[in-house]
């Protein structure tokens, strides 16, 4: 499958003009009016890092979905990943309840994720069906390529969903509003928190629906997940004022803000 590095130019206008939409869009959002669809490479990325911020729009009233590419069945080297990954879609669809989130898992396997046009097809039919007003997933740069590929699969994704001359199973979709990167820690490397979300009467969903994953709670993994995000939640709360809180980085074209006179 061909990369889709040709469509280039036009997902860049596609996303000038979503970050357009975004900023006008601040302040017409409404509870229960939004749809957040969370993107992840591996089972468990979107929860622990976007979790609290899914719960919040729930509790919000707005719908709030999950998009699994891979199971990220491959982390568990006491286990083989087809038993490892039937575990992680278990866990997963109970985190998803936890959460009160549409739950969708992609065909891929952990490790083999690739920025392909068939990759992108499948995300921009998802989205179709989701709906979708903001859309998170992973920041571009990242330790891992399936983070990576995950980036630039949304990205792609994201114009095909929009576009009439793409057909699916789907009407095309135009609504998406925003597009944010999650605060991973796979991910850091010229991740600069942009946005701030005060999350701090949605840690306890938050964990309860991180931890029904056996390698958030620990024992699998040397990284202390639940710790990390956890202290990193408060971090972030405290540079925003907040007891907790959850941060994004957005698009440069995104943080471009233009006025008729300064504020
Ligand atoms: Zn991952």
């Amino acid at each position: 499958m061909p990369a889709m590095s040709a469509t280039e130019p036009s997902v860049r206008g596609v996303l000038a003009a979503l970050a357009a939409l975004s900023v006008l869009a601040a302040a017409r959002s409404a509870a229960g009016d939004r749809v957040v669809l969370a993107i992840g490479a591996h089972a468990g990325d979107a929860e622990i890092t976007t979790g609290a911020l899914l719960a919040r729009h729930k509790r919000l009233g707005d719908r709030v979905a999950i998009l699994h590419l891979t199971l990220g069945e491959g982390g568990n080297p006491k286990m083989s990943p087809a038993a490892y990954g039937e575990q992680k879609k278990r866990e997963a669809l109970v985190a998803a309840k936890v959460l009160g989130a549409d739950v969708y898992f992609g065909p891929w396997k952990d490790g083999e994720l690739r920025d392909t046009e068939e990759a992108a097809r499948y995300v921009a039919d998802v989205i179709r069906q989701v709906k979708p007003t903001h859309v998170v997933t992973h920041w571009r740069s990242s330790l891992h390529p399936d983070h990576e590929a995950a980036f630039r699969i949304v990205e792609a994704a994201l114009l095909l969903a929009s576009l009439e001359g793409f057909e699916s199973a789907h009407p095309r979709h135009r609504g998406v509003r925003g597009v944010y990167y999650a605060d991973n820690w796979e991910d850091a490397e010229g991740f600069t928190p942009y946005v701030y979300v005060d999350v701090t009467e949605d840690l306890a969903a938050w964990r309860a629906a991180a931890t029904s994953y056996e390698f958030i709670r620990g024992g699998i993994s040397s990284f202390p997940y639940l710790e990390y995000y956890e202290a990193l939640a408060r971090l972030r709360g405290a540079a925003a004022g907040k007891r907790f809180a959850v941060a994004f980085e957005v698009d440069p074209f995104a943080k471009r803000r233009v006025l008729d006179a300064l504020p």
